[in-house]
């Protein structure tokens, strides 16, 4: 699957998810598409995926890469390498 596809279906179910709770870490890494540093969250395979095998699939697409995460301000899906956030693609 290609990856930038990966991120586009794991943000719709992000933004479709019913818990909005922020319960996940928020990292404090510089997102590549806004540069906002405090606003890149880490996301769980379990609130995005569910049991979606589509989801699943673009979860395991990103995940090979990196921990998916997603940045609130601009609502972009990055992935954590190390001490940066990257763009999926
Ligand atoms: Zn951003």
């Amino acid at each position: 699957m290609d990856p930038f596809d990966a991120a586009e279906m794991i943000k719709a179910a992000w933004l479709q998810r019913d818990d909005a709770g922020d319960s996940l870490a928020v990292r404090l890494v510089a997102c590549p598409y806004c540069g906002k540093a405090d606003r890149v969250r880490e996301l769980s395979r379990e609130e995005i995926s569910g049991s979606n095998p589509a989801l699943e699939q673009a979860w395991q697409a990103l995940a090979q890469s990196g921990q998916p995460a997603l940045c609130g301000f601009c609502l972009n899906v990055v992935l954590l390498a190390g001490e940066a956030a990257l763009p999926p693609a």
